[in-house]
């Protein structure tokens, strides 16, 4: 369909009633509070002159055949989305050109109440290797097109893979330039680790000593359903955020702020009852979905969603995306930095859950990618502090408190012989370079992987440029640095280069970026050296 039929379809839709008499006859949904879901005439009143696109558009997850592609309808998106509760048919469509003249697909999805009216059109069927331009109609309106690329054939030899790596944003901390620069690089996809946003009430909790919040959040520490809703509509209003997304598929995982500081599995920092915690974890996880463009089969069930998933970029790099919290144990040491206690020494403590161990373990074994990437959330590298205790202490909410089972994934890429193995991480709201050892409490052991972490889209970090005294007494650790930022990866089957690009100042909505160290590792060599 050519954009005068996209229109002239819309204006059908829109003559017509925009709840087809067919779907009105689906089973009745029921709303959040439990009563039959009726539209409330002010919603269809106040909503239906505002652009119900206010969100954007987004896609992710490539395979050589099939992208997801997402929206969600929202025309008041700080205030529940503001449509009326029903289903409501969106049109999609993707093309080969910008100007949809040739579109290769098309089709018409539904956007349900009880997903927020978002929709997750999981297309099939595409070209390898192929950009594509993708855009969304409903409700008289049309949404913005969008850009994505699907993934090289199954094995093909590529010569070139770009990826950009990107985590922690905070919306009060500093606009989110560091997104629009990630939107204007030439990229394959993005690969997004943790902290798409923070749960904390407006100017509170986590706040930038001496700094005014550049912009606030919405009311409230987000616990319910709603509040996660609305906290990421917030923040899918920023047009930075929705630059990045329109310009690649994103690949995304999450880390704890996505649901709550430092949460372990069940347990929550505060240690609230299990019950409290899983409902809260549910909302989360729900409004999670909603806003991401993942497969239908992550739909949560309950507070279980299954979001650990292996990507692959033909022969050249196979992506296992981690999730080290779902599954994770209770920190062992107390939630901080600490020395190592006995706990952190038992057999079964684990960060990944025994499953989705195996199921790493078994991937990297068995890809016959070159790049074997492991994309997950917390720094995996050990970072002892050293000078302020008799003991070194560590940061249990990273590897470091779980060291046996680090030992388990670096030990195996020993064991089997793989020397392709790169780690990718965010969390720490600063950018590190290390090279990984087989088992970090054995100093003489054998580098056998390599890892960069992304630092922060925005998120501060409150030790700052001190933390680079921690250098001296980790000199397995290649590179540090606090500014903002992300990481770009340009990969060959020689070499993997990662650049680290910077913003100096988030505050300034208009910063420059600047590419502040580039590191390599050689295919075959693990261990990072300065480009
Ligand atoms: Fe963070
Ligand atoms: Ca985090």
């Amino acid at each position: 369909m050519d954009r005068a039929g996209f229109e002239r379809w819309l204006v059908q839709r829109t003559n017509r009633r925009q709840v087809l008499a067919g779907l009105a006859m689906a089973p009745v949904t029921i709303s959040q509070r439990g009563q039959p879901a009726r539209p409330r005439q002010s919603d269809a009143a106040s909503s239906s002159q505002a652009d119900p696109f206010a969100l954007g558009v987004a896609s992710g997850d490539p395979l050589p055949d099939g992208i997801v592609l997402w929206t969600r309808l929202a025309p008041d998106p700080l205030n529940g989305g503001g449509m009326p509760s029903v289903p409501v048919e969106v049109r999609w469509e993707i093309a080969t050109d910008e100007g949809f003249t040739t579109i290769v697909q098309s089709g018409v999805t539904i956007a349900r109440p009880e997903l927020a009216h978002s929709v997750h059109v999981d297309v099939q069927g595409l070209e390898p290797s192929r950009t594509y331009f993708y855009r969304f109609a409903a409700r008289g309106a049309i949404s913005p097109a969008g850009r994505t690329r699907t993934a090289p054939a199954p094995g093909a030899a590529i010569d070139r893979l770009r990826l950009g790596v990107a985590s922690c944003a905070h919306w009060e901390h500093g606009y989110f330039v560091a997104y629009r620069h990630l939107a204007a690089e030439d990229l394959d996809a993005v690969l997004f680790l943790g902290d798409y946003l923070y749960e904390y009430p407006p100017g509170e909790g986590f706040v930038v000593e001496g700094q005014e919040p550049v912009r606030l959040h919405t009311p409230g520490e987000t616990v319910t359903l709603e509040q996660y809703r609305n906290r990421h509509a917030q923040y899918r209003t920023d047009p930075d955020l929705q630059a990045a997304h329109a310009a690649f598929p994103w690949i995304a995982t999450w880390d704890d702020h996505e649901v709550a500081n430092n949460y372990a599995g069940a347990r929550s920092e505060r240690d609230d009852p299990t019950a409290t915690f899983l409902a809260r974890r549910a909302a989360a996880y729900q409004a999670f979905y909603e806003h991401m463009p993942l497969r239908p089969e992550s739909l949560p069930q309950g507070p279980e969603m299954r979001i650990y998933r292996r990507i692959a970029f033909g022969n050249l790099a196979e992506i296992s995306v981690l999730d080290t919290r779902q599954y994770r144990s209770d920190q062992p040491c107390g939630d901080t930095v600490a020395p190592r206690c006995v706990a952190a020494l038992a057999p079964d403590l684990t960060i990944t859950g025994p499953e989705q161990e195996r199921w790493l373990l078994d991937g990297l074994a068995s890809t016959p990618a070159q790049w074997k990437v492991i994309a997950q959330q917390v720094m995996m590298a050990e970072l002892a502090v050293r000078g302020f205790a008799p003991e070194p202490q560590y940061n249990d909410d990273q590897w470091d408190g779980y060291p046996l089972a680090r030992n388990r994934i670096l030990g195996f890429l020993q064991e089997a012989g793989i020397a392709d193995a790169i780690v990718l991480s965010g969390d720490v709201h600063s950018a590190w370079v290390s090279d990984l050892k087989a088992n970090f409490l054995e100093p003489s052991s054998a580098v056998v992987a390599t890892e960069f972490v992304a630092s922060s889209i925005s998120a501060h970090n409150p030790f700052g440029p001190r933390l680079a005294i921690l250098l001296p007494g980790n000199p397995h650790i290649r590179f540090f640095d606090i500014r903002h930022g992300y990481t770009r990866c340009d990969i060959t089957p020689q070499q993997w280069q990662a650049d680290f690009r910077a913003v100096p100042d988030v505050t300034a909505p208009d910063a420059p970026v600047e590419t502040i160290a580039s590191f390599v590792v050689q295919a075959g060599q693990p261990g990072a050296q300065q480009a």
